[in-house]
């Protein structure tokens, strides 16, 4: 079988260059501010990269970066200040925060309009009830990734591994809501083999580098890789054996250049959409 490799880089950019032309008839450029607390390096390199291709769509974006030692309760304050102006649209809290700051907390002050990372329980609420407002970045990736090779998923077996916050529990509600029968596995589960090998559509997020091999794939599946780990060489590979599922799978993402070029799309979509909310509210669903 000859595999797709679906293409990120592509998709995103289409996204973005859509993206560009709902902020040029909006009134005025939409506002994102980032938090950004201390000097992880990754982190560094997420908020430039959020910072330019945000700026290439037409969105502000401001970055607030507070030094490590920065209290919980100074972090918690620049929310409720975001949350107050009128001029901010979307808010976005860089991850991992410094260890002594409890990230449900501040999660948890975004206002739910403003949350663009989709991550209060606010947010997750509405997805789990059936209407989604602001929906995790990650997870919209993977479903736009797998519906560029496959529009109908009703009644296809979709089997997630992982079950964060962030990207599995979402994807679970979001594959649900197009008619999948999904299973959600996890570090416990026993004979993960066994569940991969029935998946039409395999969702990987574990951050463990290889997880997924050829043999744990049903032959003809979507294989989506969300997984990044860091290689001894500096770089990146994903949680599936990419050689191996070549062959095997119908589709499947490259790490990198899969899911990470359509996050970050897909967290500008949330921003162009809270601004969209406030300046057309009459428009709402
Ligand atoms: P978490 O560490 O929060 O969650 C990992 C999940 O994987 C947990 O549910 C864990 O199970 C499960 N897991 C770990 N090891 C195994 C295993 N051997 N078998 C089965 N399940 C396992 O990670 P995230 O969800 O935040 O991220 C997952 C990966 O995706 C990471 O590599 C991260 O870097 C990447 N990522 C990539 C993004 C992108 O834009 N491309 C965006 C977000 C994340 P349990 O709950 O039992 O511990």
């Amino acid at each position: 079988m000859q595999t797709i490799m679906i293409d990120g880089k592509t998709l995103a950019a289409e996204k973005r260059a859509e993206l560009k032309k709902r902020v040029e008839r909006l009134l005025t450029p939409p506002h994102l501010d980032v938090i950004w607390v201390g000097d992880n390096p990754a982190s560094q390199v997420y908020v430039r990269h959020k910072q330019q291709v945000g700026a290439a769509v037409g969105i502000e974006v401001k970055v607030h970066h507070l030094p490590e030692s920065t209290p919980e309760l100074d972090v918690l304050k620049l929310v409720e200040q975001l949350n107050k102006s009128a001029e901010v649209d979307g808010i976005l809290v860089q991850l991992p925060l410094p260890k002594h700051i409890t990230s449900d907390n501040v999660l948890e002050a975004i206002d739910p309009a403003k949350d663009v990372d989709g991550l209060t329980s606010f947010n997750l609420g509405l997805l789990l009830s059936g209407h989604p407002q602001m929906v995790p970045c990650t997870p919209q990736a993977c479903m736009a990734l797998i519906e560029s090779v496959e529009k109908d998923l009703t009644g296809k077996l979709a089997v997630v591994v992982g079950r964060s916050r962030l990207v599995g529990k979402p994807l679970f509600q979001l594959l649900l809501a197009k008619h999948c029968t999904v299973l959600q596995a996890h570090s416990k589960t026993q004979n993960l083999t066994a569940l991969t090998r029935m998946a039409d559509i395999l969702v990987v997020a574990t951050g463990h580098a290889g997880l997924i091999g050829g043999a744990d794939i049903k032959p003809g599946a979507i294989v989506i890789d969300v997984g990044i780990s860091k290689k001894p060489d500096g770089s990146l590979e994903g949680d599936v054996k990419t050689e191996e599922a070549k062959g095997v799978a119908y589709a499947i993402t490259p790490v990198p250049g899969g899911v990470g070029p359509m996050t970050v799309a897909m967290l500008l979509e949330n921003v162009v959409q809270a601004a969209e909310r406030k300046q057309n509210p009459v428009d709402e669903d």
